[in-house]
Protein backbone atom coordinates (compact mmCIF):
# COMPACT_ATOMS: atom_id res chain seq x y z
CA UNK A 1 0.00 0.00 0.00
CA UNK A 2 1.20 3.63 -0.88
CA UNK A 3 -0.72 6.25 1.30
CA UNK A 4 1.00 8.62 -0.45
CA UNK A 5 -0.17 7.75 -4.12
CA UNK A 6 -2.80 10.58 -4.30
CA UNK A 7 -0.59 12.88 -2.96
CA UNK A 8 1.76 12.20 -6.10
CA UNK A 9 -0.90 12.46 -8.14
CA UNK A 10 -1.85 16.01 -7.39
CA UNK A 11 1.80 17.12 -7.13
CA UNK A 12 2.03 16.17 -10.67
CA UNK A 13 -1.29 17.95 -12.09
CA UNK A 14 -0.99 21.11 -10.17
CA UNK A 15 2.60 22.08 -9.29
CA UNK A 16 4.74 20.23 -12.45
CA UNK A 17 2.01 19.54 -15.54
CA UNK A 18 0.22 23.09 -14.67
CA UNK A 19 3.67 24.51 -15.07
CA UNK A 20 3.94 23.29 -18.23
CA UNK A 21 6.24 20.12 -18.17
CA UNK A 22 4.55 17.95 -21.32
CA UNK A 23 7.76 15.30 -21.66
CA UNK A 24 4.83 12.04 -20.38
CA UNK A 25 7.74 9.90 -19.34
CA UNK A 26 8.75 12.56 -16.74
CA UNK A 27 5.24 13.10 -15.40
CA UNK A 28 4.95 9.45 -14.98
CA UNK A 29 8.19 9.28 -13.43
CA UNK A 30 7.20 11.79 -10.42
CA UNK A 31 4.14 9.98 -10.07
CA UNK A 32 5.69 7.04 -9.77
CA UNK A 33 9.04 7.14 -7.46
CA UNK A 34 8.20 7.47 -3.73
CA UNK A 35 9.44 10.86 -2.65
CA UNK A 36 8.81 11.15 0.94
CA UNK A 37 10.79 8.03 0.84
CA UNK A 38 14.32 9.40 0.24
CA UNK A 39 13.49 11.83 3.10
CA UNK A 40 13.90 11.96 7.02
CA UNK A 41 10.76 10.44 8.87
CA UNK A 42 10.14 14.18 10.37
CA UNK A 43 10.10 15.90 6.96
CA UNK A 44 8.13 12.85 5.46
CA UNK A 45 4.72 14.73 5.97
CA UNK A 46 5.48 17.45 3.56
CA UNK A 47 7.22 15.09 1.05
CA UNK A 48 4.68 16.46 -1.68
CA UNK A 49 4.43 20.02 -0.82
CA UNK A 50 5.60 22.52 -3.26
CA UNK A 51 9.39 23.28 -2.46
CA UNK A 52 12.91 21.89 -1.19
CA UNK A 53 12.94 20.36 2.67
CA UNK A 54 15.87 19.18 3.81
CA UNK A 55 17.83 16.29 3.92
CA UNK A 56 20.62 16.70 6.50
CA UNK A 57 24.24 17.79 6.27
CA UNK A 58 22.99 21.38 5.72
CA UNK A 59 21.62 20.28 2.51
CA UNK A 60 18.27 20.44 0.85
CA UNK A 61 16.18 18.30 -1.51
CA UNK A 62 14.80 20.05 -4.46
CA UNK A 63 11.24 21.24 -5.13
CA UNK A 64 9.27 18.89 -7.16
CA UNK A 65 9.01 21.26 -10.00
CA UNK A 66 12.46 21.96 -10.41
CA UNK A 67 13.47 18.49 -10.78
CA UNK A 68 10.92 17.76 -13.20
CA UNK A 69 12.20 20.34 -15.31
CA UNK A 70 15.94 19.89 -14.91
CA UNK A 71 15.16 16.02 -15.87
CA UNK A 72 12.74 17.12 -18.76
CA UNK A 73 15.61 19.44 -19.92
CA UNK A 74 17.72 16.00 -20.27
CA UNK A 75 15.47 14.70 -23.19
CA UNK A 76 16.01 11.18 -22.33
CA UNK A 77 14.51 8.37 -24.61
CA UNK A 78 15.30 5.55 -22.42
CA UNK A 79 19.02 4.64 -23.60
CA UNK A 80 21.25 7.31 -21.98
CA UNK A 81 23.70 7.05 -19.74
CA UNK A 82 23.34 9.87 -17.46
CA UNK A 83 25.50 11.36 -14.87
CA UNK A 84 24.17 13.57 -11.70
CA UNK A 85 26.32 15.15 -9.58
CA UNK A 86 25.17 15.85 -5.71
CA UNK A 87 23.19 12.68 -4.77
CA UNK A 88 21.44 14.11 -2.29
CA UNK A 89 18.63 12.06 -0.97
CA UNK A 90 18.62 9.94 -4.09
CA UNK A 91 15.67 11.19 -5.06
CA UNK A 92 16.68 12.71 -8.60
CA UNK A 93 18.87 9.93 -9.41
CA UNK A 94 15.75 7.44 -8.64
CA UNK A 95 13.99 9.61 -11.04
CA UNK A 96 16.76 9.56 -14.04
CA UNK A 97 17.31 5.63 -13.04
CA UNK A 98 13.73 5.61 -14.22
CA UNK A 99 13.87 7.65 -17.20
CA UNK A 100 17.92 6.33 -18.97
CA UNK A 101 19.39 3.08 -18.98
CA UNK A 102 22.62 3.61 -16.72
CA UNK A 103 23.16 6.86 -13.82
CA UNK A 104 26.09 7.49 -12.26
CA UNK A 105 25.37 9.72 -8.95
CA UNK A 106 28.60 11.35 -7.50
CA UNK A 107 28.51 12.93 -3.94
CA UNK A 108 30.67 14.16 -1.73
CA UNK A 109 29.30 13.80 1.79
CA UNK A 110 29.42 10.01 2.65
CA UNK A 111 27.17 9.42 4.68
CA UNK A 112 23.87 10.98 2.36
CA UNK A 113 25.64 8.88 -0.01
CA UNK A 114 25.39 5.54 2.33
CA UNK A 115 22.05 6.80 2.64
CA UNK A 116 20.29 7.22 -1.07
CA UNK A 117 22.73 4.08 -1.43
CA UNK A 118 20.40 2.35 0.40
CA UNK A 119 16.91 3.56 -0.49
CA UNK A 120 18.07 3.17 -4.18
CA UNK A 121 18.64 -0.68 -3.20
CA UNK A 122 15.11 -0.97 -1.20
CA UNK A 123 13.58 0.49 -4.34
CA UNK A 124 15.24 -2.12 -6.77
CA UNK A 125 16.75 0.80 -8.58
CA UNK A 126 19.53 -1.43 -9.76
CA UNK A 127 20.69 0.83 -12.69
CA UNK A 128 21.91 3.79 -10.32
CA UNK A 129 25.27 3.75 -9.20
CA UNK A 130 26.04 5.93 -5.90
CA UNK A 131 29.99 6.59 -5.62
CA UNK A 132 31.50 9.00 -2.89
CA UNK A 133 33.87 11.86 -4.34
CA UNK A 134 34.02 15.48 -5.96
CA UNK A 135 31.14 15.44 -8.80
CA UNK A 136 32.95 18.76 -10.24
CA UNK A 137 35.54 16.50 -11.76
CA UNK A 138 32.86 14.08 -13.61
CA UNK A 139 33.28 10.69 -12.61
CA UNK A 140 35.67 9.50 -15.54
CA UNK A 141 35.51 5.89 -15.59
CA UNK A 142 31.88 5.91 -17.00
CA UNK A 143 32.13 8.97 -19.02
CA UNK A 144 30.76 9.99 -22.08
CA UNK A 145 27.91 10.93 -20.81
CA UNK A 146 24.94 11.48 -23.00
CA UNK A 147 22.93 13.93 -20.20
CA UNK A 148 24.53 15.80 -16.91
CA UNK A 149 23.19 16.96 -14.17
CA UNK A 150 24.61 19.35 -11.38
CA UNK A 151 22.60 19.34 -8.39
CA UNK A 152 24.24 22.64 -6.88
CA UNK A 153 25.52 26.02 -7.85
CA UNK A 154 28.60 26.46 -9.72
CA UNK A 155 30.31 29.31 -10.32
CA UNK A 156 30.88 27.94 -13.97
CA UNK A 157 30.96 25.10 -15.76
CA UNK A 158 33.09 22.71 -14.56
CA UNK A 159 35.30 22.12 -17.69
CA UNK A 160 35.39 18.06 -16.81
CA UNK A 161 31.89 17.80 -17.11
CA UNK A 162 32.16 19.50 -20.51
CA UNK A 163 34.48 17.25 -21.38
CA UNK A 164 32.60 13.81 -20.48
CA UNK A 165 29.52 15.07 -22.43
CA UNK A 166 28.88 12.66 -25.39
CA UNK A 167 28.08 14.38 -28.61
CA UNK A 168 25.34 15.55 -28.67
CA UNK A 169 24.73 15.39 -25.21
CA UNK A 170 23.05 17.73 -22.76
CA UNK A 171 24.46 19.11 -19.48
CA UNK A 172 21.58 20.96 -16.84
CA UNK A 173 23.59 23.09 -14.30
CA UNK A 174 22.93 25.99 -11.80
CA UNK A 175 25.43 29.00 -12.29
CA UNK A 176 25.64 31.51 -9.78
CA UNK A 177 26.55 32.20 -6.74
CA UNK A 178 24.84 32.10 -3.26
CA UNK A 179 20.92 32.67 -3.19
CA UNK A 180 20.14 32.86 -7.12
CA UNK A 181 21.20 30.94 -9.67
CA UNK A 182 20.29 30.81 -13.63
CA UNK A 183 19.81 26.98 -14.89
CA UNK A 184 21.67 26.77 -17.70
CA UNK A 185 21.44 24.03 -20.62
CA UNK A 186 24.75 22.99 -22.80
CA UNK A 187 24.82 20.84 -25.50
CA UNK A 188 27.50 19.76 -27.50
CA UNK A 189 28.05 19.45 -30.76
CA UNK A 190 31.50 17.77 -31.50
CA UNK A 191 33.64 20.26 -30.45
CA UNK A 192 31.23 23.25 -30.37
CA UNK A 193 28.54 23.81 -26.84
CA UNK A 194 25.63 25.65 -27.31
CA UNK A 195 24.00 27.03 -23.97
CA UNK A 196 20.68 27.87 -23.84
CA UNK A 197 19.34 30.04 -20.58
CA UNK A 198 16.73 28.97 -18.30
CA UNK A 199 14.65 30.33 -15.24
CA UNK A 200 16.38 31.21 -12.05
CA UNK A 201 16.57 28.71 -9.55
CA UNK A 202 18.26 28.50 -5.59
CA UNK A 203 20.46 25.50 -5.22
CA UNK A 204 22.73 24.55 -2.09
CA UNK A 205 26.32 25.53 -3.38
CA UNK A 206 28.84 22.80 -5.41
CA UNK A 207 31.68 22.43 -2.93
CA UNK A 208 35.16 20.71 -4.55
CA UNK A 209 38.16 21.41 -7.02
CA UNK A 210 35.76 23.79 -10.05
CA UNK A 211 33.04 24.48 -7.28
CA UNK A 212 32.99 27.56 -4.35
CA UNK A 213 36.03 27.15 -1.85
N1 LIG B 1 19.78 15.78 -6.10
C1 LIG B 1 19.61 15.77 -4.66
C2 LIG B 1 19.69 17.14 -4.04
C3 LIG B 1 21.07 17.60 -4.00
S1 LIG B 1 21.50 18.92 -2.93
C4 LIG B 1 18.34 15.10 -4.26
O1 LIG B 1 17.55 14.67 -5.14
O2 LIG B 1 18.11 14.95 -3.07
C5 LIG B 1 23.15 19.09 -3.53
C6 LIG B 1 24.08 17.99 -3.11
O3 LIG B 1 25.32 18.21 -3.76
C7 LIG B 1 24.38 17.94 -1.62
O4 LIG B 1 24.09 16.67 -1.12
C8 LIG B 1 25.88 18.24 -1.55
O5 LIG B 1 26.54 17.54 -0.52
C9 LIG B 1 26.34 17.77 -2.92
N2 LIG B 1 27.62 18.33 -3.40
C10 LIG B 1 28.10 19.59 -3.26
N3 LIG B 1 29.27 19.71 -3.88
C11 LIG B 1 29.55 18.48 -4.44
C12 LIG B 1 30.63 17.97 -5.21
N4 LIG B 1 31.68 18.71 -5.56
N5 LIG B 1 30.58 16.68 -5.60
C13 LIG B 1 29.53 15.89 -5.26
N6 LIG B 1 28.48 16.33 -4.53
C14 LIG B 1 28.49 17.60 -4.13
Amino acid sequence: MDDYLQARKQMVLEQIAARGIRDARVLAAMETVPRHLFLPPEEQAYAYSDGPLPIGHGQTISQPYIVALMTELLALQGQERVLEVGTGSGYQAAILGKLAAEVHTVEIIPELAQGAQEILKNLGLTNVWVHIGDGSLGWPPAAPYHGILVAAAAPDVPQPLLEQLADGGRLVIPIGGRGFQELQLWQRHGKRYRQERNISVAFVLLRGEHGWK
